[in-house]
């Protein structure tokens, strides 16, 4: 292949795999058999290659593979290039054969030096290849003794964790109880360097309504504890080969969140949000995909498993370099609404009261409010998760609905309160921004009709605080501001007083 071949051809050429013409992919690589490659083409047919064979090149790199290449082509890398060889070869050379092999076969027998031959021979380690290559990402530190050891003074007691937690999360006292003592446990059985006791690991299922602040308590967990966290929905899961994202990508998703660091991976938390989605449908005729087949398929990774992952992309499928993740230190939050768990509790609670000498009205549940908190293993499996399943989350915990003081609560204590962030953006223009008790209340009042919990208080905010944004820094006398009830409720406007 030459240049002067490239401008007098009358047709463009094209790659051979990915169909583009010379013009669009670059100069080609000219292969025996007049096939034509693009750089790309070429680049990631070595990755797959080094993929495939886990970086020893040499069961693909068989001489005269890439006969008749143009040395000095192949991605920029210098193959066949003379001062560069180091070929390897099985073929007796015309004068060479015989006793001199012999001879150098025992001293050294890979250093033996030969003149580049027709055909494409191994120059450079495989090491060497993946560096030039420049794609080949930091490999995890597989020997457990390297990792950096879990120091025990490090890791805040429950107490702390719980404390900590309630900067940001108000109420569910029950929660953060349980979840605080479930976590330093986690670390505890990390840290845990005497075989003959095997902590079992502290997976958690935490139940509870939409907007109650689940995701919010895993995500203020992992930040004050500093670890990675990966969320992912149970709902797009589906089992290996199925359209969806197959179950190890919630690892893939950790993976990412660590900066791909393995170690760091290895200690961080994945939460799996609507996990009730997984129950096993009654009357089911079909095989059950995304449902039970998942639960199946998360069993593994709950319990711990190594698991080939892909870094930088989602599917293992896609020419990207994999890495091995153990998942036996991940800590596993799976969080679900589970409608009508409620019902199947009380069921089980009024059975219970209304037999043997003790009993009590048959009725004694059905007015409890919170009697998600009377959660047992066994309602989980009538809701339709299998046992399996539930043995591996062992720390079951509810989270209370949200109520009215809970939402007022919810608006003004925790650290970050929407609120306080408002009051934060209208300091910087010198304003006071204040809210009158009876303006918590029609928030609360807005909010818990909306049926959403938490997450409504948002949008409520965001929508009346618009106008106040922006017409308030209009006027450079106003100094500070009053929202009503009145304002909330559309029928008044806010309290505004000038400065001075
Ligand atoms: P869930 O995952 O239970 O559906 P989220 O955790 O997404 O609910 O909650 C939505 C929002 O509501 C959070 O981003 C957070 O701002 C707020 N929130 C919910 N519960 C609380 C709480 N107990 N304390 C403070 N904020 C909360």
């Amino acid at each position: 292949m030459s240049e002067d071949n490239n401008n007098n051809r009358e047709y463009e050429r094209y790659c051979y795999t990915c169909r583009r013409s010379e013009s669009k992919a670059g100069p080609l690589l000219e292969m025996p058999g007049g096939i034509c490659m693009c750089h790309d083409c070429m680049q990631k047919s070595m990755d797959t290659a080094l993929q495939m064979t886990g970086g020893d090149l040499s069961q693909f790199m068989n001489p005269g593979m890439f006969g008749g290449m143009d040395p000095g082509m192949m991605g920029g890398i210098p193959f066949g290039a003379p001062d560069m060889g180091v070929p390897e070869t099985e073929e007796p050379d015309d004068d060479e054969a015989g006793e001199n092999e012999s001879e150098e076969s025992e001293e050294a027998p890979k250093k033996k030096k030969k003149k580049p031959q027709m055909g494409f021979s191994m120059m450079v380690t495989p090491e060497e290849l993946q560096e030039l290559m420049g794609q080949r990402p930091k490999r995890a530190k597989r020997n457990p003794e390297d990792l950096p050891k879990i120091d025990m003074k490090t890791i805040p007691a429950p107490h702390r964790i719980c404390e900590m937690l309630s900067e940001y999360v108000v109420g569910q006292e029950q929660a953060k109880k349980a979840i605080s003592v479930a976590v330093y446990n986690h670390y505890k059985r990390i840290a845990n360097e005497d075989k003959d006791v095997e902590i079992e690991k502290s997976n958690m299922l935490m139940i509870g309504p939409t907007g109650s602040g689940k995701t919010f308590l895993v995500k203020t967990l992992a930040r004050l504890l500093d670890v990675p966290l990966a969320i992912a929905d149970a709902t797009a899961l589906t089992e290996a080969g199925y359209i969806g994202d197959d179950i190890e990508s919630v690892v893939t998703k950790l993976l990412a969140a660590a900066d791909n660091d393995v170690a760091k991976a290895e200690r961080g938390i994945i939460f799996i949000d609507e996990i009730d989605k997984l129950a096993r449908k009654r009357n089911a005729t079909q095989r059950d995909v995304s449902g039970e087949s998942v639960q199946q398929g998360l069993l593994k990774l709950l319990e711990g498993a190594e698991v080939e992952v892909p870094v930088g992309a989602n599917s293992k499928n896609a020419m990207v370099p994999l890495e091995t993740v153990n998942t036996k230190n991940i800590l596993f939050i799976c969080g679900g609404a589970f409608p009508d768990l409620d019902e199947i509790i009380k069921e089980r609670l009024n059975e219970k009261s209304s037999m043997g000498f003790n009993s009590d009205l048959k009725d004694k549940y059905d007015k409890e409010k919170n009697i998600l908190k009377y959660v047992e293993t066994e309602d989980i499996r009538k809701f339709g998760m299998i046992p399996e399943f539930i043995g591996r989350l062992p720390i079951i915990f509810a989270l209370n609905p949200m109520d009215k003081d809970m939402l007022i609560r919810v608006l003004k204590e925790p650290k970050n309160a929407i609120i306080r962030q408002y009051q934060k953006l209208l300091a910087m223009d010198e304003v006071e921004l204040l809210f009158a008790d009876d303006a918590y209340e029609a928030i609360a009042e807005r909010a818990l009709k909306k049926d959403t919990g938490a997450r409504a208080l948002r949008s409520i905010i965001e929508q009346f605080m618009l106008d106040i944004m922006f017409e308030i820094p209009k006027d450079p006398n106003i100094g500070r501001v009053t929202i009503t009830r009145a304002y909330i409720e559309g029928t008044g406007g806010p309290v505004i007083e000038l400065r001075g």
